[in-house]
Parts: C-alpha cells; sequence; structure tokens
C-alpha cells in the first residue's frame, strides 16, 4: 500500500485538528481499508474546561462520519479521564455506554462520538489511527490466523481476541494493553475486526498503519494467496425479468415490506456465484460481525427465499435468551448467491441494497484470498447472532427504516425527462420510490441525480427498446410496482380536411400503439408487485372535451383512455389498479414556451396570467399539481379505487 502523505498537502489542513483531517481523508480514500465506511481517528489535546482548569480533551471522531470526507466539524471533544474510566467497569451495557459517551462531550452541540471511543482512550499515544484492513481480515479469517498475525508483527502489535463492537472490545482492549503492551508497540489488531495505530503524530500514526498493512500485503503475495487470474466468467446469463421479480417478492414477503433488489452481473459476483463450493463458503458468515446485518447472505437454496426465512425464524427462536435486544429482525435475506442470479443484493431502500451490494463485492475479495491461504474460517454463529441483536445495532436499523410512503417501491414512470412525466417522478422520488425513467430524450439519465433515479433513453414505440429498458431497470431495482405513463405526443393543430396521414400514424404509433405495448409488457411485473400494482394514465381534456383541429391527439388520447379502462376491468383480479388523470391548461411544460402563451393569450384579449387562470376556479395548474394527485391515486388512500377518471383542470364547464 502506496503512502500517500504529501508535506504540502497537509499544511493546507490548518487549525488543531487540521492534521488528523487529512490522515483520516487519507486512510477514507484507500477502499481496501474501510469496508464501507469503517474506521475513525482521533487525537488528544490539553484544554481547558468553564472553570479554567487544565483537562485532557480527546477529539474523536463521530459516529456517522465517512473518514473520506472528514472535516474538524466531524471530531467530538470529550473528556479524556471520563472515557478512560469507563474501561475499569466490569460490564457496562452498550446503551448505558452511549450516553456515557454522549454525557462526557465538553461541547453539547457537538456531533455524538465513535462507540469506539474507548479505545481510542485507553491508547496513551496523542494520536490514533483505526481501520478494516481487507488483507489483515483475509489472513485473520483462518483457522491460524492468530498464529500467523503473531509471525508477520511479533511484538509491535497487541493482538486482541474478537469481542463485540462497544463496551465489551473497549475493555478487552484496555486489558490486552496492560497485559502485553511493550516498547516496541506501534499498533494493536483487534481479530475479525481491523487495526488500529499511534503515535505522537498523526504522520507517524499514518506512517505506522500503512506499514503495517503492507507487510500484510506482502505476507498474502507471498502466499498461495495472491491472486490467481480469474478464469473468464463467459456471457452474463439472460434471467427472465419475471424471476427477478418473483425473486424480489419472496424477499418482500420475508421482510414483511417491499425491498429494493439489486442484480450484480459484474465479473467477480458471477464467478463467485459460480464457485463449485458456494454453499459451504458462502454460508460460513461474514468477514466481520460488524457487516452482519447488511450482509445476511443465502447461497441460493433452490431458490428457497421462504424456505430461509423459516430456518431464520428458528434459528432467532434457538438463540434469543442471546440477545440483547429481542425484537427478530426481519428474516429477510440482504444478499442472494445464485449461479444464473450472480448476486443480487436486496433492503428496505436503494441505498441499503447498494450497500450491502458494496460491502459483499468486498467481502467476496476478502474470502477468496483466505480460502487462498488456508480455507476461509469465520467465527462462530454465536458472534454473529449476538452482534445482529446488538441494541445499537437495532437502534442503526430504526434509522434505515424512517420512509416514506412508497420505500421499498419502484415506479416506471414514461416522458421523464421533462413536463408533468418528470414532475411525478419528482414526487415519487421524494416520497421513497424507487423510479426508472423512460423517455425519447437522450438526456434522460441526468434528469435527476438521485441514487434511487435510473434514466433510460427510450423509443417506446420500438417493443425491443422498451424490454431492454425494462430488462436494465428490473435489474437494478428489483421489479416494478407502478406506472405512470406520461409519455405522449402533441401533433401540431390541423383541420379534418387537411388530414395528414403521417402525423396521424405518428400520433397512434406514440399514444397508442406504444402505451398497449408497454401495459402488456408490465402487466407480468405489476402483479408480482409485494403490495399490488397500480397505474397512473395522464389522459387529457380532451377525452371528453376535444378541440378543433385535434382530431389525432383527441382520438389517440381517447383510445388511451379506452385502454386504461379494460385494463382496469381485466387486472382487478390481480389487485392491479388503474386510474387515470385528465390535466388541462399545465404550462409549465416544454409544450409551452412564452412566445405561445402570449400569442394565445392575445387571441382572447386576455394577459399571460388571465390565460393561465382561465378555468372555473380561476387558479394556475402546475405539473406538480398533477404529480400530487397522481402519487395519491397510486398510494394507500386511494387503496380502494380503480377505473377513476379525475379531471385536474381548474373545473372546466365543458367538462363537468
Ligand atoms: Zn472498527
Amino acid at each position: 500500500m502506496k503512502n500517500r502523505w504529501n508535506d504540502t498537502e497537509e499544511k493546507t489542513f490548518e487549525g488543531p485538528l487540521g492534521e488528523c483531517t487529512y490522515a483520516s481523508r487519507l486512510l477514507g480514500s484507500e477502499r481496501s481499508l474501510v469496508l464501507h465506511g469503517g474506521g475513525n481517528s482521533s487525537i488528544k489535546r490539553r484544554g481547558k474546561n468553564v472553570f479554567g482548569d487544565d483537562i485532557d480533551v480527546l477529539w474523536v471522531k463521530a459516529s456517522g462520519w465517512d473518514l473520506a470526507q472528514m472535516e474538524p466539524d466531524g471530531f467530538a471533544p470529550l473528556d479524556l479521564d471520563r472515557i478512560r474510566r469507563l474501561a475499569d467497569l466490569e460490564e457496562l451495557s452498550d446503551l448505558a455506554m452511549a450516553n456515557e459517551l454522549r454525557a462526557a462531550k465538553l461541547d453539547a452541540s457537538a456531533p455524538d462520538p465513535s462507540v469506539e471511543a474507548i479505545i481510542h482512550a485507553v491508547i496513551t499515544d496523542r494520536a490514533v489511527l483505526h481501520t478494516h484492513p481487507d488483507a489483515l481480515l483475509a489472513i485473520s479469517s483462518t483457522t491460524d490466523g492468530r498464529d500467523r498475525i503473531e509471525e508477520i508483527y511479533g511484538d509491535r502489535v497487541v493482538i486482541v481476541p474478537y469481542a463485540r463492537s462497544g463496551f465489551r472490545v473497549g475493555r478487552a482492549t484496555a486489558v490486552e494493553l496492560v497485559r502485553n503492551l511493550s516498547a516496541d508497540t506501534v499498533g494493536i489488531v483487534l481479530m475479525n475486526h481491523g487495526l488500529f495505530t499511534f503515535g505522537d503524530t498523526a504522520h507517524e500514526a499514518y506512517d505506522r498503519m500503512i506499514g503495517l498493512v503492507t507487510e500484510a500485503e506482502r505476507y498474502l503475495a507471498g502466499s498461495a494467496a495472491s491472486e490467481e487470474a480469474r478464469g473468464s466468467v463467459g456471457a452474463i446469463p439472460n434471467v427472465d425479468r419475471s424471476d427477478l421479480a418473483r425473486l424480489r417478492l419472496e424477499i418482500s414477503k420475508a421482510a414483511g415490506k417491499p425491498f429494493i433488489a439489486h442484480r450484480h452481473i459484474d465479473e467477480v459476483s458471477l464467478a463467485f456465484s459460480r464457485r463449485d463450493d458456494l454453499e459451504s463458503i458462502a454460508s460460513r458468515g461474514p468477514i466481520t460481525p460488524d457487516h452482519v446485518i447488511w450482509t445476511k447472505t443465502v447461497p441460493m437454496f433452490g431458490r428457497d427465499i421462504a424456505g430461509y426465512a423459516d430456518r431464520y425464524r428458528a434459528y432467532y427462536e434457538r438463540n434469543k435468551d442471546r440477545a440483547s435486544a429481542t425484537r427478530m429482525l426481519d428474516p429477510a435475506p440482504r444478499v442472494i448467491l445464485d449461479d444464473q442470479f450472480g448476486m443480487v443484493t436486496a433492503g428496505p431502500d436503494v441505498g441499503a441494497a447498494d450497500a450491502a451490494g458494496d460491502i459483499y463485492l468486498q467481502t467476496i475479495g476478502v474470502i477468496e484470498q483466505a480460502e487462498r491461504l488456508d480455507g476461509y474460517t469465520a467465527l462462530p454463529p454465536e458472534d454473529f447472532f449476538d452482534l445482529e441483536y446488538w441494541e445499537l445495532e437495532q437502534a442503526k436499523l430504526d434509522r434505515v427504516a424512517e420512509t416514506g410512503e412508497f420505500t421499498g417501491e419502484v415506479a416506471v414512470v414514461t416522458g421523464a425527462a421533462s413536463g408533468i412525466g418528470r414532475a411525478c417522478a419528482r414526487e415519487l422520488l421524494d416520497r421513497g420510490a424507487a423510479v426508472i425513467g423512460l423517455d425519447i430524450s437522450p438526456t434522460v439519465g441526468d434528469t435527476f441525480d438521485d441514487t434511487a433515479f435510473l434514466g433510460i433513453p427510450c423509443d417506446l414505440t420500438s417493443a425491443e427498446a422498451t424490454s431492454d429498458a425494462l430488462d436494465a431497470g428490473v435489474g437494478r431495482f428489483g421489479g416494478v410496482d407502478m406506472l405512470v405513463a406520461a409519455a405522449g405526443l402533441f401533433p401540431e393543430s390541423a383541420p379534418i380536411a387537411d388530414h395528414d396521414p403521417v402525423a396521424w400514424r405518428r400520433a397512434m404509433a406514440v399514444n397508442v400503439d406504444a402505451f398497449v405495448q408497454l401495459l402488456s409488457f408490465l402487466h407480468p411485473l405489476l402483479v408480482l408487485a409485494p403490495r399490488k400494482g397500480r397505474v397512473a394514465v395522464i389522459g387529457s381534456k380532451n377525452v371528453t372535451a376535444p378541440g378543433p383541429g385535434a382530431s389525432a391527439y383527441s382520438a389517440s388520447k381517447t383510445a388511451a383512455n379506452q385502454i386504461a379502462r379494460v385494463a382496469a376491468l381485466e387486472w382487478a383480479k390481480d389487485g392491479i389498479r388503474v386510474n387515470s388523470v385528465h390535466p388541462d391548461a399545465v404550462f409549465d411544460t416544454a409544450l409551452w414556451t412564452d412566445e405561445l402563451l402570449a400569442e394565445r393569450a392575445d387571441r382572447y384579449g386576455l394577459t399571460i396570467d388571465e390565460y393561465k387562470r382561465r378555468n372555473l376556479l380561476s387558479i394556475e395548474i402546475t405539473s406538480a399539481d398533477v404529480a400530487r394527485v397522481v402519487a395519491e391515486l397510486l398510494g394507500d388512500r386511494f387503496s380502494r379505487v380503480t377505473g377513476a377518471h379525475v379531471p385536474i383542470d381548474g373545473g372546466n364547464d365543458r367538462v363537468i
């Protein structure tokens, strides 16, 4: 591992915490050190309390801050002596410990300190750094891992047997330091967890961190564990998107709520998923219990997710006396490995499903190295259970569970790059849904900077393009729960006497043919939606109140409307609801330029403002207004409504 310390760069980090901030960022930028944002740092300084007394202050990284993005604000100042004394206690619950850490803050407005603060306190050196290096995890995940670590480092590290994060590992570290600290000690190895290094300065601690990790990497490179060339995995198996949606439904049933499922088809995941020994290797447990909650892993046992949930419940029943928290977590797996699917990662929202993917991808690398070294060995299942049912870990899950109305669900929105389609996508994202946005516009991918949005340029009149786009969308999020059909074509006005067959056919192709085709593609997915599928169709005032010159638009929109009504009839037995909205005079869309608005207003002898409010309620109607009604129709409040037609036009006497 390269030592990236640069004195010039370091000088740009000013203030008393600058050096530690810089060291934190350097470590945070090494992916193989900080699996999923792990690791922390601290520095001890003299300070004064409110009485003017000199005291020792431990500035320790706050929990929730990522090392790679550290700022001085991300450190919490703690009363060092008070924290150090905690390690003398025989027993302390982790909730009580977390309370003590908060109570020891010297600034009440500072963020809450890392749960590993006790370890930072019991190390007497001024600067302390902590990471979770892949290389060290691989070496410790073998039967004689401890011997190997002793062989590599000798007296330079103190080894602490695995103990759960929080108070237990803090106390265990203090005990081992008293017993084994020598003049040569520059670090502490926490078995199956990570590495601490320390020194007078953050620079010294950093150099030692890189040095020790490099030795572990060299040890692996010089052994049988060095990377073998991974054979090509060949073609990516073509999985039917309905099969993936069915898998997601099973996961969601086990979770008791809709889950996002992300299929990973990179070479690493695919090759791992096809190992002959997959069932053995992937069921031994994660590389560190700290990951257990994110990576409950199932090698696909005949794709029997329901069976997995039952086994999980039984496992919980057998072990629940050990749990420090008593609530059973949902038995849904988070990582599913299968030779055809590859790796599928799941979670209550896109962020959680992606986090499981990130962690497990790195896990694969560590497992493979340990396996080549001496056979991958995880801690006994009790330790995993212990951590999974740890009160602080459950509190973490509760934070993840803060959800929106549609969290865990997936919507397809057509015409998502602009106008009403874009507003609907925005509204659904805001309410927690993941959105697959389809649009003829090549820029649809950039519509929202949000991992829950996947924009795919797609000509919906092409069956092949539409099918490919749905494959990509379902691969990303696992299924489809909702459709908002907003894509439409508004041909130029022309009287019937001037009928243009090309323009007519084009309107029909987009507004009717593509729409019915999309519905037919989506039905097999909507029937697999955990909370039943829903469709919202963006119609038009013209369905009931056509205007002269708009024969192609009015006729095509009316045909689509009739299709929506038939779908409501046909799909009711599947629990799928189909409702339509009929907007009129929505002027904040690409259709309406300032010039066009001025021209129309002028034609009626009105100001633009008056023209926009030309309806019974005399109010303006925006895309966002339409989107809110659409979201309500898709939501639970309308769970007993299908086949409805809701005008959104401020009231129109021709429609009423
Ligand atoms: Zn750690």
